[in-house]
This record gives C-alpha cells, structure tokens and sequence, in this order.
C-alpha cells in the first residue's frame, strides 16, 4: 500500500492506494467518531462493491446505512442533494456520523457537499472508484453541485478525513472512463512533471492494460503533485489553478457540445491540445513537444482534435467560465513540456489556436 499525505495545517489527511483497500476497514475504524456511517452511492456502483464494503464494516461492529442515488452527471443537483439530506434526518444522524462516498466524481462531490453542509458538517471519507475520482476530485476539498446555470457553481471546499484508493475497483470501469481519467493523468506531467509525462509515454500500454503496478504508481504520483499543489494553496487564489490546464477549452467543449456528448476527461484532452497550439503561438513550445503531447494522448484512446463549434461561440462559452477574473479570461499555457503557468491570452491568439486544433 502507498500513503500519500496531503499535508494541510487545519486538516492534514491520508490518501491510501493499493489493491482491494475497501475491506480494510481497520484504515476507516480509528477515525470514526461513533461506530456509524452512512454510505452514499449509485446504481452502477453499488451493485459492484457496496455489499464487500459494509460487509466488513459490519463485521468490525460498525452501523451502516446506504443511500443509493441515481447514476449520472445530470443528477448532481440539488433535487439529489435534499434526497441525501432526507435519509440523514430520517434516519436520525448526528454530527458524529460520517458519510462514506463510494464512487466517482459525481459522488464524491455530492457527498462531501452533503458533509460540509449536513447539520454545519459532518466527517467524511471518499472511496473513489474512478480513474479521475483517484487521481483528482477526491483529493483537495472541492465538493460541490450544478446549478441550471453553470457547472459546480454551487459548493464549498470541505476536506475528507481520509482517502482510499481501491485500484481493484478499475477492474471494472469502462474503457471510455479509463481514458477519461488519463486525461488528467497526462495533465500532471505537463503541469510541472517532464519525468512523470516521459515516464507515461514509456508506461501507457501498460495502464491502457490496467497493470495494477503502473495504476499504482501514476494514482500515487498525481496523488503527490495534487497534494503539493493544494497544500500551497487551498482555496485556489494562487498556483492550484495550474490544475486548470487544459479545462478553460474543455468546459467550452463540453458545454458547447451539450454536457455529457463528450466525456470531461476526452474534452480536457483537447483542451490541453489548444492550450499548446496557443503557447506554440506564443513562440513557447515547440512543434516536436506538441506531437508527443498529441500521441501520448491518442494512445491514451484519448481525443485530439477540437470539435467545429465556431470561434466566436468558444470566445462566448470560454467568458462564461468560472475561471473568468474582473472580465478577462485566465488561461493556463505551457513555456516547455513539463512546465505550465498562468496567463491571459488575447482574442487573436485564441483564434489563432482554435484553428489549429479544430477538425
Ligand atoms: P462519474 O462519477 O460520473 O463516473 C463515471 C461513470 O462510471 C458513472 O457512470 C459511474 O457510475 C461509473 N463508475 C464509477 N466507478 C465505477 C466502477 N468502479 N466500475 C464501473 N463503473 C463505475 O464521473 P467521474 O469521471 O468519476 O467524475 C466526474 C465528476 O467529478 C464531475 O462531476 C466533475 O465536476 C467532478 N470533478 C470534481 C473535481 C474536484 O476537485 N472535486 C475534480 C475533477 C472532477
Ligand atoms: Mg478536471
């Protein structure tokens, strides 16, 4: 087993990465405050691996009970969110009860925002069965919903008490997920890591394959790099917008295209593909650099080309981002392979990369 430690003052916690951890209750038991948890969960992964988890809790004399919400993006929402908070009052839970997410991304985040705002906040522990689950949302405290008007436009950062990364549950998610995650898998070596982006290339047959070694070790890396990241800087008023590569592009795909035609993971593979073109424009990374990027990503089954949405309807989706500062739209670009930093791009400029990178 691996432990990763995210190392924040207020609220330091572990990140466990390993085979079959979600029986290894004797991980969660010491840091519950009562023998009692309520595990939240969907109707893809419940089936899966809800029984082998309570199972052992059960056995280790720990009260459980589930709630099973509806599997999608499109049920991150508030309606879900109140079904949370029904059981937890129907059910009588205290401030001492922890909940247990036990899924991807859409989980994780509806469950720590239920923790955060469950009776002023609960303690919660996230149990990612996602490749993007293990190496990204469950790790950092952002915890959140839709809203119609935009996506996790609602939340708060509340961090979890413990994370564990059960790589045996990969055994069983799509191909098309496993892509999807390796997307921001491959960000993190651009981000600021060239050995971990060469050591993906040398590697990526053999995650494609879903080798537990080199799962362990790429969860376990980008467990480090997130968690360095986010103990420098929590709330994101600084360096962890780097995390933001290639998602500036991506959400206009995502939202241009209808949320949930393209994957968030394929669209943050495309977008890192115009955020390059766009540094390439800038006399920063050169064409050789934007051509290991692009057969790393389509050897990660991964996307490379952007959709035809037109460019003055990406200039408009881009201005709606979250990401937008006093009116100017912040961007992350690249100076090298391995190296990413913070920008502002203009108008030419982006244009110049949407027709680089549009099929
Ligand atoms: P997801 O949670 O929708 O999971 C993808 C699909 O895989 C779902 O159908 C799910 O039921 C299924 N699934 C999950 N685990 C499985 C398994 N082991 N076997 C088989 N099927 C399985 O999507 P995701 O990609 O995990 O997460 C995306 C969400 O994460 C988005 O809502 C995004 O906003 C959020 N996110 C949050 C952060 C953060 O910092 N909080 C970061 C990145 C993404
Ligand atoms: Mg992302």
């Amino acid at each position: 087993m691996q432990t990763v430690k995210l190392d924040l003052a207020h609220a330091p916690y572990d990140i466990h990465i390993a085979r079959d951890l979600l029986t290894q209750v004797e991980l969660i038991k010491p840091l519950l405050l009562q023998p009692r948890v309520v595990i939240v969960s969907n109707a893809t992964v419940a089936p899966l691996y809800l029984k082998s988890l309570q199972d052992a809790l059960e056995a280790a004399d720990i009260q459980c009970h589930s709630i099973i919400l509806p599997d999608g993006e499109v049920y991150k929402t508030s309606e879900t969110l109140n079904l949370i908070f029904d059981e937890l009052l129907t059910e009588r839970c205290e401030r001492k009860t922890t909940l247990i997410a036990l899924g991807g991304g859409v989980i994780g985040d509806m469950t720590g925002f239920a923790a955060a705002v469950y009776q002023r906040g609960v303690p919660f522990i996230q149990i990612p069965t996602t490749l993007l689950a293990q190496v990204d949302s469950s790790v950092g405290g952002k915890t959140g919903i839709n809203h119609p008007l935009g996506k996790n436009m609602i939340g708060a950062f509340y961090q979890p008490k413990l994370v564990l990364a059960d790589l045996a549950t990969l055994d069983t998610l799509p191909l098309r997920e496993l892509s999807a995650g390796l997307a921001e898998v491959i960000k993190y070596g651009l981000i600021d890591d060239l050995a971990f982006f060469e050591w993906l290339e040398a590697n990526i047959e053999r995650l494609m394959a879903r080798e537990t070694e080199a799962l362990a070790y790429a969860v376990e890396r980008c467990c480090q790099n997130k968690a360095r990241i986010v103990a420098g800087d929590e709330k994101e008023q600084g360096q962890r917008a780097l995390l933001n590569l290639g998602h500036t592009f991506g959400h206009a795909i995502e939202s241009g295209l209808g949320y949930g035609v393209w994957l968030h993971g394929e669209a943050v593979a495309v977008g890192m593909m115009l955020a390059a073109f766009a540094s390439r424009e800038l006399d920063q990374i050169s064409d050789d650099d934007i051509a290991r990027i692009e057969s790393l990503l389509k050897k990660a089954g991964l996307p490379v080309q952007a959709p035809q949405l037109g460019n003055e309807r990406y200039l408009d989706l881009m201005a709606q981002d979250k990401k937008v500062d006093a009116g100017k739209i912040k961007f992350v670009l690249m100076r090298c392979l391995g190296e990413s930093y913070i920008g502002e791009l203009n108008r030419e400029t982006v244009i110049a990369a949407l027709d680089a990178g549009c099929s």
